[in-house]
């Protein structure tokens, strides 16, 4: 038995060929490879899968029964397998009582500290938590945020009840709740509410405590209790539990109110006695809402006996964070609002601060969204983790990261059908001399360009404050490719959504957030290739085109057209099987009956955009499909789910339905996520064609292939939260290496040395 190897034998789950490998345990092994090389097939669909699976298989059949079921990776064996702990960028999660410091569990250790040393005491520890009804401020209910009906936009006062006067749809002409005032005989239903008196304003929003008559559905004359309009509303829609709301009416409420801060505790979330409990004058608001550098120093100063060894633990957690280059966030900032970089940098210290070891940590890309000075400290945390005795698994193509391995994995030799084959295993080292593609893109050369273009024009930002920056006032040129660099919260994303978005609204933003779009749609849906193929198909076969759509005709009757049955479980995420019906196609086997030049629909939703380019010769479908080539995505498949894509996937295939403009403005946010080094060539040279044919593009990066290569850079700074906010450099590549200020020239210079 070699225990010291994962042993992986004839896996071909996704694109890998029949590969077999063996995973050094306890070591720090990187996966390299282009885009759809299969780095993520053999380290999360194969490794992470199973090693998942067979946990599940170690429980009882009834517990088992409750988990997410594991199909098993097509693999003949994967032996020597440990719990695998897998670190990705899926957003932490929307629901806003989750913080920073409730994640990494430094809140609750500073409940402990107050409930022991803050006068007077609130109690326990629970009287702190926010999450905890003896500690929640009752206004709110720990939320630090109110939801209120705004009137202004709830009723439009020029108007009449009679001619629309209440905007808010389920109250509009007709319906009961307007019966109810309309019909009540104590307003005028001509009247514009303009003109209303102040006591008939008040009647109709807060009115309650008599009868009124009113024609019931029956016919018959009822007497019912009245109630205003803004109190029914808060009955129905804001006080309401908010799971038996429907999405459509959350919407359609959502345009009727604002939402404020609390104006019981201001924000901060507590009741009024935690909130008076003060360490050194100090609440345990107060210390959430600190960046967290300088909460570490305030809670290093505590001179109490009885409080520091429980500072002591919080600073040791604290540190954590800074370490891995996020002392710039504070503890009350909810989860859903960091970046997935961000995010996924949380989980690592969530996991650092566990005595585990003899696991497999598994981590995607954990460099995204990090300025090359964060990535050493990565880079220490990462052989944290191992000397632990841990196992570290690491897709990346960050250059400093790959520096680091124990031994590396590389994909390839392309992407898609062409990937699928390890073509390199060993050290740093010898991937350097190595012939593949990520060989050869460590042996480049770096100079950074020289032949900048002149730019047409400027976009000015004035007075930029929002979040961090400190009356920020810069120039944007035109007619240029503009990289923004700067350190992790040093306030890039503040300055280009908040003051150049903001200012200038027709710039086309690119960003990885998901696309608004059902578990069903694929690469051919978003492209708008779908509908011209099913066309094909129905008059190829003198049928309906209905018989191509799974959310049709063709859809087959088990699953509805989802080729997953979902069985929904009380208390658990739902459990997802491949329908047995269609094996997960979809569609009903009448369909497959049909075929376009020898193939089914099925087979055209599995060809790869590549693959799809050739066999459509259409010219409104091949070309479509061209614009994948573009952004380096021609190895998804068109049926694929975008459920399914990564963030940079995501904002590669958004970008390839918005090429081909003349004059526009495009911002990117880091681009160049998920991207090898040879895959991003294709995308500067791409964004060097966008400029070409007279557009601005403006990126976010820290890749310093896509710095060096800019027209123009403007570098923000100088450090992180309130210690960024400032310009710290404005001008070419070539400046930039001479500039003695900014981070990023020091890194620079590293680089192109
Ligand atoms: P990498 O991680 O190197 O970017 P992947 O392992 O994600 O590459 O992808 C390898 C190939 O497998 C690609 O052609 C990709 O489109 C395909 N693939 C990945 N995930 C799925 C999936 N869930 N269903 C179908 N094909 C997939
Ligand atoms: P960068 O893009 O350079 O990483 P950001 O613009 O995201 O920096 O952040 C700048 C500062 O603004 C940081 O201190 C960050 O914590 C803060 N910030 C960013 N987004 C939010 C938000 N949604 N709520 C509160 N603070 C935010
Ligand atoms: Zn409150
Ligand atoms: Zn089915």
């Amino acid at each position: 038995m070699h225990s010291d190897h994962i042993l992986i034998t004839g896996a071909r789950q996704n694109n890998l060929k029949d590969i077999s490998l063996r995973i050094p345990k306890e070591q720090i092994v990187v996966f390299t490879g282009v885009s759809g090389s299969g780095k993520s097939s053999v380290v999360f669909d194969t490794v992470a899968v199973e090693s998942q699976r067979q946990l599940n298989e170690t429980f009882p059949w009834f517990i088992r029964n409750r988990l997410t079921k594991y199909e098993r990776p097509d693999a003949e064996a994967i032996e020597n397998l440990a719990t695998a702990v897998v670190v990705d960028q899926k957003p932490i999660g929307g629901n806003s009582r989750s913080t920073v410091g409730t994640m990494t569990d430094i809140h609750s250790v500073l409940r402990v500290l107050f409930s022991r040393c803050g006068t007077p005491s609130a109690g326990e520890a629970t009287a702190y938590s926010f999450n905890d009804p003896k500690g929640m401020c009752p206004e709110c209910d720990g939320l630090g945020r109110v939801v209120r009906l705004d009137l202004d936009k709830f009723l439009d006062r020029d108007k009449s009840l009679n001619d629309g006067a209440l905007r808010f749809p389920p109250f509009a002409r007709g319906t009961v709740p307007w019966q109810w005032v309309a019909e009540s005989g104590l307003f005028d239903p001509d009247k514009p509410l303009r003109e209303f008196t102040g006591e008939e304003m008040d009647l109709l929003l807060y009115g309650k405590g008599f009868r009124v008559k009113r024609l019931n559905r029956t016919g018959e004359m009822g007497h019912n209790a009245y109630e205003g309009l803004a109190d029914r509303f808060d009955r129905l829609w804001i006080k309401r539990d908010a799971g038996s709301v429907s999405a459509r009416n959350r919407e359609l409420a959502r345009q009727v109110v604002t939402e404020r801060t609390c104006p019981l505790c201001d924000g901060a979330r507590l009741g009024q006695a935690p909130l008076a409990s003060r360490i050194d004058g100090r609440s345990i608001a107060d210390y959430c809402r600190m960046e967290v550098s300088d909460l570490i120093e305030v809670l290093s100063g505590l001179d109490d006996p009885l409080a520091r060894p429980i500072a002591g633990a919080a600073v040791t957690r604290l540190r954590r964070l800074e370490e891995i280059g996020l002392g710039y966030l504070s503890l009350d900032r909810e989860t859903g609002t960091v970046s997935g970089g961000e995010g996924q940098r949380l989980k690592v210290v969530r996991h650092l601060g566990s005595s585990l070891t003899g696991m497999t940590y598994i981590f995607d890309e954990p460099s995204v969204g990090m300025h090359p000075r964060d990535v050493g400290r990565l880079n220490d945390l990462l052989k944290q983790l191992r000397d632990k005795g841990n196992t570290v698994l690491v897709v990346e193509h960050d250059p400093d990261v790959i520096e680091i391995a124990d031994h590396i994995v590389d994909m390839g030799p392309g992407a898609g059908r062409h990937g699928g084959e390890v073509v390199f295993e060993g050290t740093p080292a010898r991937l350097r001399r190595a012939g593949t593609l990520t060989g050869a893109a460590l042996r480049r050369t770096r100079a950074v360009k020289d032949d900048v273009r002149a730019p047409s024009g400027r976009l000015t930002v004035a007075g930029a404050d929002a979040h961090n920056l400190k009356n920020v006032t810069v120039d944007f040129p035109t007619g240029v490719l503009t990289s923004v660099t700067g350190v992790a919260g040093s306030g890039k994303s503040t300055l280009v959504s908040r003051g150049l978005v903001a200012a200038h609204p027709e710039a086309i933003v690119v960003d990885q957030s998901a696309i608004g779009a059902s578990r069903r749609s694929s690469p051919a849906t978003y492209l708008g290739v779908m509908d011209p193929i099913r066309r094909l198909f129905a008059q190829a076969n003198g049928v309906d085109a209905g018989w191509f759509s799974f959310n049709s005709k063709g859809a087959c009757p088990a699953c509805d057209g989802n080729g997953v049955i979902f069985t929904d479980l009380a208390f658990m995420d739902p459990v997802t099987t491949t329908c047995e019906a269609c094996g997960g196609s979809r569609y009903r086997p009448e369909t497959l009956e049909y075929r376009l030049r020898g193939r089914t629909i099925v087979d055209v939703l599995r060809l790869t955009a590549e693959e799809a380019a050739e066999f459509f010769t259409e010219d409104n479908i091949a070309a479509r499909l061209r614009t994948l080539n573009e952004v380096g995505l021609t190895y998804l498949t068109l049926g694929q789910p975008l459920s399914t894509l990564s963030g940079g996937e995501r904002q590669r295939i958004k970008l390839a339905t918005r090429l081909h403009r003349t004059g526009a403005v495009y911002v990117l946010d880091e681009p160049t996520t998920g991207l090898h080094m040879a895959d991003v060539e294709t995308l500067v040279a791409l964004m060097d064609r966008l400029v070409d044919a007279g557009n601005t593009v403006i990126v976010i990066e820290h890749n310093l292939d896509v710095v060096r290569r800019s027209d123009w850079i403007i570098d923000l700074g100088p450090g992180g939260g309130k210690d960024g906010g400032e310009i710290v450099f404005t001008g070419t590549p070539a400046e930039l290496l001479a500039d003695r200020a900014s981070v990023t020239a020091e890194f620079l210079r590293a680089d192109v040395s």
